[in-house]
Protein backbone atom coordinates (compact mmCIF):
# COMPACT_ATOMS: atom_id res chain seq x y z
CA UNK A 1 0.00 0.00 0.00
CA UNK A 2 1.35 3.38 -0.67
CA UNK A 3 2.25 5.92 2.46
CA UNK A 4 -0.03 8.09 1.08
CA UNK A 5 -2.80 5.97 0.75
CA UNK A 6 -2.03 4.46 4.00
CA UNK A 7 -2.18 8.35 5.47
CA UNK A 8 -5.40 9.09 4.17
CA UNK A 9 -6.62 5.50 4.90
CA UNK A 10 -6.01 6.52 8.70
CA UNK A 11 -7.61 9.74 8.88
CA UNK A 12 -10.68 8.29 7.40
CA UNK A 13 -11.19 5.83 9.94
CA UNK A 14 -9.71 8.18 12.86
CA UNK A 15 -12.74 10.39 11.52
CA UNK A 16 -15.72 7.41 11.29
CA UNK A 17 -15.02 6.55 14.71
CA UNK A 18 -14.70 10.27 16.05
CA UNK A 19 -18.30 10.85 14.09
CA UNK A 20 -19.37 7.44 15.96
CA UNK A 21 -18.35 8.36 19.48
CA UNK A 22 -19.87 11.57 19.27
CA UNK A 23 -23.14 9.81 17.76
CA UNK A 24 -23.11 7.71 20.70
CA UNK A 25 -22.27 10.71 23.33
CA UNK A 26 -25.63 12.22 21.83
CA UNK A 27 -27.30 9.25 22.06
CA UNK A 28 -26.51 9.19 25.80
CA UNK A 29 -27.93 12.43 26.26
CA UNK A 30 -31.24 12.11 24.62
CA UNK A 31 -32.16 8.61 26.38
CA UNK A 32 -31.39 10.44 29.59
CA UNK A 33 -34.89 9.78 31.56
CA UNK A 34 -33.71 12.91 34.40
CA UNK A 35 -32.89 15.21 30.77
CA UNK A 36 -36.01 14.15 29.08
CA UNK A 37 -38.64 15.22 32.02
CA UNK A 38 -36.83 18.45 32.57
CA UNK A 39 -36.47 19.38 28.77
CA UNK A 40 -40.40 18.16 28.05
CA UNK A 41 -41.51 20.34 30.99
CA UNK A 42 -39.34 23.27 30.02
CA UNK A 43 -40.96 23.29 26.66
CA UNK A 44 -44.58 21.95 27.04
CA UNK A 45 -44.34 18.97 25.63
CA UNK A 46 -46.13 15.71 26.28
CA UNK A 47 -44.69 12.05 26.28
CA UNK A 48 -46.48 10.62 23.50
CA UNK A 49 -45.02 13.76 21.40
CA UNK A 50 -41.56 13.12 22.83
CA UNK A 51 -41.77 9.22 22.49
CA UNK A 52 -42.46 9.79 18.42
CA UNK A 53 -39.00 12.09 18.42
CA UNK A 54 -37.18 9.81 20.22
CA UNK A 55 -38.31 7.24 17.94
CA UNK A 56 -37.21 9.16 15.02
CA UNK A 57 -33.92 10.14 16.28
CA UNK A 58 -32.92 6.75 17.07
CA UNK A 59 -33.59 5.66 13.23
CA UNK A 60 -32.14 8.33 11.83
CA UNK A 61 -29.14 7.81 14.22
CA UNK A 62 -28.53 4.10 13.25
CA UNK A 63 -29.20 4.67 9.84
CA UNK A 64 -27.10 7.33 9.51
CA UNK A 65 -23.81 5.23 11.30
CA UNK A 66 -24.83 2.34 9.29
CA UNK A 67 -24.74 4.23 5.92
CA UNK A 68 -21.76 5.85 6.88
CA UNK A 69 -19.76 3.14 7.29
CA UNK A 70 -20.92 0.73 3.86
CA UNK A 71 -19.73 4.17 1.63
CA UNK A 72 -16.50 4.66 4.01
CA UNK A 73 -16.04 0.76 3.34
CA UNK A 74 -17.03 1.17 -0.35
CA UNK A 75 -14.73 4.10 -1.07
CA UNK A 76 -11.85 2.59 0.57
CA UNK A 77 -12.35 -0.44 -1.20
CA UNK A 78 -12.68 0.98 -4.42
CA UNK A 79 -9.27 3.34 -4.54
CA UNK A 80 -7.58 -0.12 -3.01
CA UNK A 81 -8.79 -2.24 -5.92
CA UNK A 82 -7.75 0.00 -8.43
CA UNK A 83 -11.35 1.29 -8.70
CA UNK A 84 -9.69 4.43 -10.47
CA UNK A 85 -7.32 3.42 -12.35
CA UNK A 86 -10.04 1.41 -14.26
CA UNK A 87 -12.19 4.55 -14.64
CA UNK A 88 -8.57 6.49 -15.85
CA UNK A 89 -8.46 3.48 -18.64
CA UNK A 90 -12.05 3.97 -19.73
CA UNK A 91 -11.36 7.65 -19.87
CA UNK A 92 -7.83 7.28 -21.99
CA UNK A 93 -9.65 4.69 -24.72
CA UNK A 94 -12.92 7.23 -25.24
CA UNK A 95 -10.81 10.09 -25.33
CA UNK A 96 -8.74 8.43 -28.36
CA UNK A 97 -11.68 7.68 -29.78
CA UNK A 98 -13.83 10.47 -29.70
CA UNK A 99 -11.85 13.62 -29.43
CA UNK A 100 -11.40 14.47 -33.08
CA UNK A 101 -15.38 14.72 -33.77
CA UNK A 102 -16.21 16.34 -30.31
CA UNK A 103 -14.07 19.43 -31.44
CA UNK A 104 -12.23 19.50 -27.45
CA UNK A 105 -8.86 19.29 -26.57
CA UNK A 106 -7.97 15.83 -26.06
CA UNK A 107 -7.59 16.33 -21.85
CA UNK A 108 -10.48 17.83 -21.58
CA UNK A 109 -12.57 14.83 -22.91
CA UNK A 110 -10.58 12.88 -21.11
CA UNK A 111 -11.19 14.10 -17.95
CA UNK A 112 -15.27 14.92 -18.46
CA UNK A 113 -15.59 11.43 -19.20
CA UNK A 114 -13.92 10.48 -16.76
CA UNK A 115 -16.19 12.82 -14.07
CA UNK A 116 -19.12 11.47 -16.09
CA UNK A 117 -18.47 7.54 -15.25
CA UNK A 118 -17.57 8.99 -11.76
CA UNK A 119 -20.45 10.69 -11.19
CA UNK A 120 -22.66 8.16 -12.65
CA UNK A 121 -21.40 5.35 -10.22
CA UNK A 122 -21.80 7.21 -7.12
CA UNK A 123 -25.13 8.03 -7.87
CA UNK A 124 -25.86 4.57 -8.54
CA UNK A 125 -24.37 4.10 -4.51
CA UNK A 126 -26.32 6.65 -2.88
CA UNK A 127 -30.05 5.31 -4.81
CA UNK A 128 -30.42 2.75 -2.34
CA UNK A 129 -29.68 5.01 0.07
CA UNK A 130 -31.85 7.68 -0.23
CA UNK A 131 -34.82 5.34 -1.22
CA UNK A 132 -34.34 3.71 1.59
CA UNK A 133 -34.40 7.37 3.76
CA UNK A 134 -37.77 8.37 1.80
CA UNK A 135 -39.61 5.62 1.61
CA UNK A 136 -38.89 3.27 4.68
CA UNK A 137 -37.59 6.01 7.21
CA UNK A 138 -39.49 8.66 6.88
CA UNK A 139 -42.55 7.10 5.39
CA UNK A 140 -42.11 5.22 9.28
CA UNK A 141 -42.58 8.63 10.82
CA UNK A 142 -44.82 10.06 8.80
CA UNK A 143 -43.67 12.42 6.71
CA UNK A 144 -43.01 11.44 3.70
CA UNK A 145 -45.54 12.63 0.47
CA UNK A 146 -43.59 11.17 -2.36
CA UNK A 147 -44.03 8.40 -4.40
CA UNK A 148 -41.99 6.51 -6.27
CA UNK A 149 -42.14 8.10 -9.86
CA UNK A 150 -41.40 11.51 -8.23
CA UNK A 151 -38.85 10.07 -6.37
CA UNK A 152 -37.42 8.80 -10.00
CA UNK A 153 -38.05 12.15 -12.07
CA UNK A 154 -36.03 13.76 -9.13
CA UNK A 155 -33.52 11.75 -9.30
CA UNK A 156 -33.16 11.97 -13.13
CA UNK A 157 -33.58 15.72 -13.36
CA UNK A 158 -30.87 16.78 -10.92
CA UNK A 159 -28.43 13.89 -12.19
CA UNK A 160 -29.17 15.99 -16.13
CA UNK A 161 -28.54 19.31 -14.19
CA UNK A 162 -25.88 18.29 -12.28
CA UNK A 163 -24.13 16.89 -15.70
CA UNK A 164 -25.03 19.93 -17.93
CA UNK A 165 -23.20 22.56 -14.93
CA UNK A 166 -20.80 19.89 -13.43
CA UNK A 167 -19.33 19.37 -17.15
CA UNK A 168 -19.45 23.21 -17.87
CA UNK A 169 -17.47 23.92 -14.62
CA UNK A 170 -15.07 20.78 -15.30
CA UNK A 171 -14.49 22.17 -18.84
CA UNK A 172 -14.03 25.46 -18.02
CA UNK A 173 -12.05 24.29 -14.89
CA UNK A 174 -9.12 22.08 -17.14
CA UNK A 175 -8.75 24.43 -19.33
CA UNK A 176 -7.96 27.21 -17.24
CA UNK A 177 -5.42 24.34 -15.78
CA UNK A 178 -3.66 24.88 -18.36
CA UNK A 179 -3.07 28.66 -18.35
CA UNK A 180 0.69 28.69 -16.40
CA UNK A 181 1.96 29.16 -12.98
CA UNK A 182 -0.89 31.81 -12.04
CA UNK A 183 -3.41 28.85 -13.30
CA UNK A 184 -5.32 28.42 -9.72
CA UNK A 185 -5.99 32.59 -9.77
CA UNK A 186 -7.69 32.59 -12.77
CA UNK A 187 -9.52 28.68 -12.09
CA UNK A 188 -10.87 30.36 -8.95
CA UNK A 189 -12.21 33.60 -11.06
CA UNK A 190 -13.81 31.43 -12.95
CA UNK A 191 -15.54 28.89 -10.31
CA UNK A 192 -16.49 32.31 -8.39
CA UNK A 193 -18.32 33.64 -11.46
CA UNK A 194 -19.56 30.37 -11.95
CA UNK A 195 -21.06 29.98 -8.54
CA UNK A 196 -22.74 33.58 -8.61
CA UNK A 197 -24.20 33.05 -12.11
CA UNK A 198 -25.98 29.63 -10.75
CA UNK A 199 -26.96 31.53 -7.97
CA UNK A 200 -28.54 34.24 -9.42
CA UNK A 201 -30.28 31.81 -11.87
CA UNK A 202 -31.56 29.57 -8.97
CA UNK A 203 -34.50 31.29 -8.07
CA UNK A 204 -36.08 31.52 -11.35
CA UNK A 205 -34.80 29.02 -13.36
CA UNK A 206 -33.30 26.09 -11.04
CA UNK A 207 -35.68 25.87 -8.55
CA UNK A 208 -38.98 26.01 -10.49
CA UNK A 209 -37.79 22.88 -12.22
CA UNK A 210 -38.22 20.60 -8.92
CA UNK A 211 -41.48 23.00 -7.11
CA UNK A 212 -44.19 25.13 -8.38
CA UNK A 213 -43.62 28.39 -6.41
CA UNK A 214 -47.17 30.40 -6.21
CA UNK A 215 -47.69 34.11 -4.91
CA UNK A 216 -49.16 34.72 -1.15
CA UNK A 217 -53.07 34.68 -1.23
CA UNK A 218 -54.03 34.81 2.43
CA UNK A 219 -54.25 38.50 2.52
CA UNK A 220 -53.87 39.46 6.12
CA UNK A 221 -50.37 36.81 6.27
CA UNK A 222 -49.45 39.40 2.77
CA UNK A 223 -49.90 42.62 4.76
CA UNK A 224 -47.78 41.65 7.51
CA UNK A 225 -45.02 40.26 5.32
CA UNK A 226 -45.25 43.22 3.62
CA UNK A 227 -45.01 45.77 6.25
CA UNK A 228 -42.12 43.89 7.69
CA UNK A 229 -40.09 44.48 4.68
CA UNK A 230 -40.94 48.12 4.94
CA UNK A 231 -40.00 48.24 8.35
CA UNK A 232 -36.53 46.67 7.51
CA UNK A 233 -35.76 48.27 4.10
CA UNK A 234 -35.88 45.26 2.26
CA UNK A 235 -36.53 45.05 -1.40
CA UNK A 236 -37.47 41.63 -2.64
CA UNK A 237 -38.47 40.55 -5.84
CA UNK A 238 -41.08 38.23 -4.48
CA UNK A 239 -42.70 36.25 -1.25
CA UNK A 240 -43.75 32.96 -2.24
CA UNK A 241 -44.95 29.70 -0.94
CA UNK A 242 -43.18 26.84 -2.60
CA UNK A 243 -45.16 23.60 -2.86
CA UNK A 244 -43.23 21.70 -0.50
CA UNK A 245 -45.65 19.34 0.82
CA UNK A 246 -45.65 17.29 -2.07
CA UNK A 247 -42.54 15.55 -1.12
CA UNK A 248 -42.66 15.73 3.15
CA UNK A 249 -44.16 17.06 5.64
CA UNK A 250 -41.28 18.94 6.91
CA UNK A 251 -41.18 22.67 7.38
CA UNK A 252 -38.61 25.58 6.70
CA UNK A 253 -38.28 28.47 5.16
CA UNK A 254 -35.62 30.11 3.06
CA UNK A 255 -34.15 33.35 1.42
CA UNK A 256 -32.50 32.66 -2.01
CA UNK A 257 -30.79 34.73 -4.70
CA UNK A 258 -28.13 37.20 -5.50
CA UNK A 259 -28.00 40.96 -7.10
CA UNK A 260 -31.78 41.77 -8.03
CA UNK A 261 -32.90 38.30 -7.44
CA UNK A 262 -34.13 38.28 -3.71
CA UNK A 263 -36.68 35.78 -3.03
CA UNK A 264 -38.09 34.41 0.29
CA UNK A 265 -39.33 31.09 0.02
CA UNK A 266 -42.27 29.81 2.46
CA UNK A 267 -42.69 25.81 2.17
CA UNK A 268 -46.39 25.89 2.17
CA UNK A 269 -45.77 22.94 4.96
CA UNK A 270 -44.47 26.03 7.16
CA UNK A 271 -47.88 27.97 7.02
CA UNK A 272 -50.29 24.89 7.62
CA UNK A 273 -48.19 24.24 11.06
CA UNK A 274 -47.77 28.19 11.97
CA UNK A 275 -50.14 31.40 12.69
CA UNK A 276 -49.95 34.33 10.77
CA UNK A 277 -47.76 36.39 13.68
CA UNK A 278 -45.60 33.26 14.20
CA UNK A 279 -45.23 33.17 10.17
CA UNK A 280 -43.62 36.65 9.90
CA UNK A 281 -41.62 36.25 13.16
CA UNK A 282 -39.60 33.52 11.41
CA UNK A 283 -39.18 35.34 8.20
CA UNK A 284 -38.63 38.32 10.35
CA UNK A 285 -35.06 35.57 11.32
CA UNK A 286 -34.56 34.92 7.22
CA UNK A 287 -34.06 38.71 6.98
CA UNK A 288 -32.01 38.96 9.62
CA UNK A 289 -29.48 37.09 8.17
CA UNK A 290 -29.90 39.49 5.30
CA UNK A 291 -29.75 42.42 6.98
CA UNK A 292 -27.13 41.74 9.66
CA UNK A 293 -24.76 40.63 5.87
CA UNK A 294 -24.69 37.28 7.29
CA UNK A 295 -25.10 36.15 3.50
CA UNK A 296 -22.87 38.26 1.89
CA UNK A 297 -19.99 36.97 4.68
CA UNK A 298 -20.97 33.58 4.09
CA UNK A 299 -19.80 33.72 0.41
CA UNK A 300 -17.18 36.13 1.27
CA UNK A 301 -15.76 33.40 3.60
CA UNK A 302 -16.40 30.46 1.13
CA UNK A 303 -14.67 32.32 -1.86
CA UNK A 304 -11.48 32.97 0.32
CA UNK A 305 -11.75 29.14 1.42
CA UNK A 306 -11.89 28.22 -2.20
CA UNK A 307 -8.54 30.73 -3.19
CA UNK A 308 -7.00 29.40 -0.90
CA UNK A 309 -7.84 25.65 -1.81
CA UNK A 310 -7.09 26.02 -5.48
CA UNK A 311 -3.61 27.44 -4.06
CA UNK A 312 -2.69 24.48 -2.11
CA UNK A 313 -3.97 22.38 -5.01
CA UNK A 314 -1.53 24.18 -7.45
CA UNK A 315 1.55 23.12 -4.73
CA UNK A 316 0.20 19.30 -5.06
CA UNK A 317 -0.49 19.04 -9.00
CA UNK A 318 3.02 18.81 -9.57
CA UNK A 319 3.92 15.73 -7.03
CA UNK A 320 3.62 11.99 -9.00
CA UNK A 321 3.03 10.30 -5.34
CA UNK A 322 -0.42 12.81 -5.40
CA UNK A 323 -1.78 10.75 -8.23
CA UNK A 324 -0.19 7.11 -8.00
CA UNK A 325 -1.10 6.85 -3.98
CA UNK A 326 -4.80 6.63 -5.40
CA UNK A 327 -4.27 4.17 -8.18
CA UNK A 328 -3.54 6.89 -10.85
CA UNK A 329 -0.76 5.40 -13.75
CA UNK A 330 -0.25 8.92 -14.75
CA UNK A 331 -0.30 12.99 -13.89
CA UNK A 332 -3.15 14.46 -15.17
CA UNK A 333 -5.43 17.54 -14.12
CA UNK A 334 -8.71 15.76 -13.88
CA UNK A 335 -7.29 13.03 -11.51
CA UNK A 336 -5.42 15.96 -9.59
CA UNK A 337 -9.06 17.11 -8.83
CA UNK A 338 -10.28 13.45 -8.06
CA UNK A 339 -7.54 13.25 -5.49
CA UNK A 340 -7.57 16.60 -4.04
CA UNK A 341 -11.54 16.77 -3.53
CA UNK A 342 -11.16 13.67 -1.19
CA UNK A 343 -8.22 15.19 0.85
CA UNK A 344 -10.96 17.96 0.90
CA UNK A 345 -13.09 15.48 3.18
CA UNK A 346 -10.66 15.82 5.75
CA UNK A 347 -9.88 19.59 5.90
CA UNK A 348 -13.69 19.45 6.14
CA UNK A 349 -13.81 17.69 8.68
CA UNK A 350 -11.35 20.18 10.60
CA UNK A 351 -13.19 23.32 9.86
CA UNK A 352 -16.70 22.36 9.94
CA UNK A 353 -16.40 22.96 13.90
CA UNK A 354 -15.42 26.50 13.15
CA UNK A 355 -17.96 26.97 10.52
CA UNK A 356 -20.85 25.50 12.20
CA UNK A 357 -20.17 27.51 15.27
CA UNK A 358 -20.16 31.11 13.19
CA UNK A 359 -23.28 29.65 11.58
CA UNK A 360 -24.79 29.30 15.81
CA UNK A 361 -23.65 33.37 16.27
CA UNK A 362 -25.56 34.10 13.24
CA UNK A 363 -28.91 32.24 14.58
CA UNK A 364 -28.90 34.25 17.48
CA UNK A 365 -28.23 37.73 15.99
CA UNK A 366 -30.85 36.64 13.69
CA UNK A 367 -33.34 35.44 16.13
CA UNK A 368 -32.72 38.89 18.34
CA UNK A 369 -33.36 41.17 15.36
CA UNK A 370 -36.78 38.94 14.74
CA UNK A 371 -37.63 40.01 18.00
CA UNK A 372 -36.44 43.28 17.66
CA UNK A 373 -38.36 43.97 14.49
CA UNK A 374 -41.34 42.76 15.55
CA UNK A 375 -41.65 43.71 18.86
CA UNK A 376 -42.15 40.66 20.87
CA UNK A 377 -40.28 37.26 21.84
CA UNK A 378 -43.57 35.02 21.56
CA UNK A 379 -43.97 34.61 18.64
CA UNK A 380 -40.47 33.58 17.32
CA UNK A 381 -40.02 31.45 20.56
CA UNK A 382 -43.61 29.79 19.47
CA UNK A 383 -42.78 29.32 15.98
CA UNK A 384 -39.53 27.92 16.92
CA UNK A 385 -41.57 24.90 19.69
CA UNK A 386 -44.05 24.50 17.08
CA UNK A 387 -41.16 23.79 14.00
CA UNK A 388 -39.62 21.86 16.61
CA UNK A 389 -42.51 19.85 17.39
CA UNK A 390 -43.76 18.87 13.77
CA UNK A 391 -39.98 18.13 12.43
CA UNK A 392 -40.02 15.86 15.62
CA UNK A 393 -36.50 17.11 16.15
CA UNK A 394 -34.72 16.30 19.47
CA UNK A 395 -34.21 19.25 21.72
CA UNK A 396 -31.60 17.00 23.48
CA UNK A 397 -28.16 16.85 22.40
CA UNK A 398 -24.76 16.45 23.94
CA UNK A 399 -22.54 19.70 23.89
CA UNK A 400 -19.76 18.39 22.12
CA UNK A 401 -22.03 16.90 19.22
CA UNK A 402 -23.71 20.11 19.40
CA UNK A 403 -20.88 22.35 18.91
CA UNK A 404 -19.44 20.15 16.02
CA UNK A 405 -22.33 19.63 14.08
CA UNK A 406 -25.15 22.10 14.59
CA UNK A 407 -25.27 24.89 12.76
CA UNK A 408 -28.51 26.24 14.38
CA UNK A 409 -27.99 26.15 18.26
CA UNK A 410 -30.03 23.90 20.44
CA UNK A 411 -33.55 24.83 20.75
CA UNK A 412 -33.65 25.43 24.55
CA UNK A 413 -30.59 28.06 24.01
CA UNK A 414 -32.36 29.93 21.31
CA UNK A 415 -35.64 30.46 23.42
CA UNK A 416 -33.28 31.85 26.44
CA UNK A 417 -31.29 34.03 24.51
CA UNK A 418 -34.98 35.82 23.46
CA UNK A 419 -35.50 34.92 26.86
CA UNK A 420 -38.60 33.41 26.24
CA UNK A 421 -40.91 31.42 28.47
CA UNK A 422 -43.63 29.52 28.35
ZN1 LIG B 1 -31.43 31.25 10.52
Amino acid sequence: MHQLFAIFLFFMCFKFVFEFILEKLNQSSYENKEEQKKVCHKLGIDKTDFQKTLAYTRDKSAFGNLSSLINLGLLLGFIYLGGFSLLESFAVNFSGKYSHTLFLNEQIIEGLFFFFLFFVLSTLVSIPFSYYFTFFLEEKHGFNKQSPASFFSDLIKSSLLGIILGGVLISLLLKAMTLGSLWWFFAWALLSLFTLLTSWIYPSVLAPLFNKFSPIEDEKLKKGIFDLAEKVDFKTSGIFIMDASTRSTHGNAYFTGVFGEKRIVLFDTLIKNLNSNQLVAVLAHELGHFKLKHVRYALIRSLLMSLALFYVLSLCLPMEDFYTAFGFSKVSNYAGLVVFSMWFSFVNFVISPFMSFLSRQNEFEADAFAVNVTGNEKDLGEALINLSKSNHSMPIAHPLYSLVHYSHPPLLERLEAIKFSL
